[in-house]
């Protein structure tokens, strides 16, 4: 008996849109007639895929940027994507280009990713969600040395041609790790993705487009596995009634003919192979899903922004901005006597952010000889680091122009670090990120990066820098 199986894994994410002083998200005039974009894309996605008891049926992660905001929010959904997250994965704190991060950072983000959902799920996660599935092989170990099973890839991040997405692989890491990746289906993902036409009816997508991949084509295989990997805002949000499509594809009505696949989820397949154990693989170091050039979109000019001469200097001015916030806590933790270190302070710290547990209680726990002024300094540091991992969200370079709005919410995460060190340690490191930031130019309005700065500080309210 060889049964054919899908699995639909929605990655559910918004740019974080929190005012960084506040904790609250600015009235957006264009989400109208909602408050702001998060609470629109709430109500034609994360709410109603909730409310028809869908997820249960899918794999998905929930940014933890997104998932704390949606607990504040709406309580109830929040609740339900909890309770219905048997399969839910975790995902990289910040939404960081893990391959374009530093080794430290790499291992917070993760790290901060786990525990979140270690707090919100109430168990440790089995797979974690690579922001863009960005990948090198040194994260692939790092995710393997915090415990992660499995991440999901797209074929075309296979070394040496390619993998057969129809099979899970594994990855030898070295020094007994290993990863288990799930390779989306491209064809499948993409058509539900960006070919509307093809998703207006379920049953005709599951009869023509699934069912022919899985179980048609020369080469069968047993129990062969479909995954189709989307943004999960496909299916209410980028597309209207596509909540009622999802609901139909993984939760057909008990009277439907057999489709000759079953539903089934990521952990499900990743903890039972089918064959045995998972065929190695290697993988196409500092790949992703939405730049065909590598991670260039992220840091560099490739052909997804007609001029992204901006993305490189934006990238440097903040690589510069966080070694210099780095030194400063560094520093601090040394003379407060608490033998502390940066990482494992920092790491520590997303209890604090997640609202586990406050930050007074945190400081006592962590450096009992130190007094409470010294508490509190290194408090506002971490609070400085915070910010400063929380600028390279990859959503500022997303897009074609630096005047866009994700590109001044992460102006505006390094504005809060630079503060509150320059603040607190009396340096100057706004001054500076202000000078670098002045070297490159917004490709449709001439603003250089100083000016796009200012504006991204006004939206909020704050003072322009001295
Ligand atoms: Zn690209």
């Amino acid at each position: 008996m060889t049964r054919a199986r899908l699995a639909v894994h929605a990655h559910f994410y918004q740019p974080s849109r929190l005012d960084p002083w506040t904790g609250r998200v600015p009235v957006e005039p264009s989400a109208a007639p909602f408050h702001d974009w998060n609470e629109r894309v709430n109500a034609e996605c994360y709410k109603p895929n909730a409310d028809r008891g869908t997820l249960p049926r899918l794999s998905f992660d929930l940014g933890p940027t997104l998932a704390s905001w949606l607990a504040d929010a709406d309580p109830v959904t929040h609740q339900r994507f909890v309770a219905d997250g048997a399969s839910a994965m975790a995902q990289a704190y910040h939404h960081t280009i893990l391959p374009l991060a530093s080794a430290a950072d790499r291992r917070t983000e993760i790290a901060w990713g786990i525990r979140d959902f270690e707090l919100r799920f109430g168990r440790r996660p089995a797979g974690l969600w690579l922001p863009e599935t960005a990948v090198d092989t040194a994260t692939l170990r790092e995710l393997a040395r915090q415990g992660i099973g499995y991440t999901i890839l797209a074929p075309w991040q296979a070394a040496l041609g390619g993998a057969d997405s129809r099979r899970p692989y594994q990855v030898d890491l070295g020094g007994d790790h290993e990863i288990v990746v799930v390779f989306f289906d491209s064809g499948l993902s993409a058509s539900a993705s960006f070919e509307p036409e093809a998703t207006a009816d379920a049953d005709r997508f599951a009869r023509e487009r699934i069912a022919t991949r899985l179980l048609g084509g020369p080469d069968p295989i047993d129990e062969p596995l479909a995954v189709i990997a989307t943004d999960g805002e496909l299916y209410g949000h980028h597309q209207q009634f596509r909540d009622l499509f999802l609901q139909r594809l993984v939760a057909p009505d008990p009277g439907t003919a057999d489709r000759g696949f079953d539903i089934v989820t990521l952990e499900s397949v990743v903890a039972t192979p089918a064959h045995g154990p998972h065929q190695p693989i290697r993988i196409a170091d500092r790949t992703s899903w939405s730049c065909h050039h590598g991670v260039a979109r992220w840091g560099g000019e490739c052909a997804d922004a007609d001029d992204g001469r901006w993305k490189a200097p934006l990238r440097a001015a903040f690589e510069r901005l966080a070694g210099a916030i780095d030194v400063v806590v560094e520093t601090a933790l040394g003379a407060a006597l608490t033998r502390d270190d940066l990482q494992s302070a920092r790491d520590g710290y997303v209890d604090v952010v997640a609202g586990a547990k406050p930050a007074e209680a945190f400081a006592a726990e962590r450096w009992p000889a130190a007094d409470a002024a010294t508490r509190i300094h290194l408090l506002e540091l971490l609070e400085a680091e915070r910010w400063r991992l929380a600028m390279f969200a990859s959503d500022g370079w997303f897009w074609d122009d630096p005047i866009r709005p994700e590109t001044r919410q992460v102006m505006r995460a390094a504005a809060r670090a630079a503060r509150i060190v320059d603040g607190v340690a009396g340096t100057r490191l706004e001054r500076r990120l202000v000078e670098d930031l002045a070297v490159f130019s917004s490709p449709s309005r001439g603003l250089d990066g100083a000016a796009i700065y200012a504006l991204a500080l006004d939206d909020v309210g704050q003072p322009a820098p001295a």
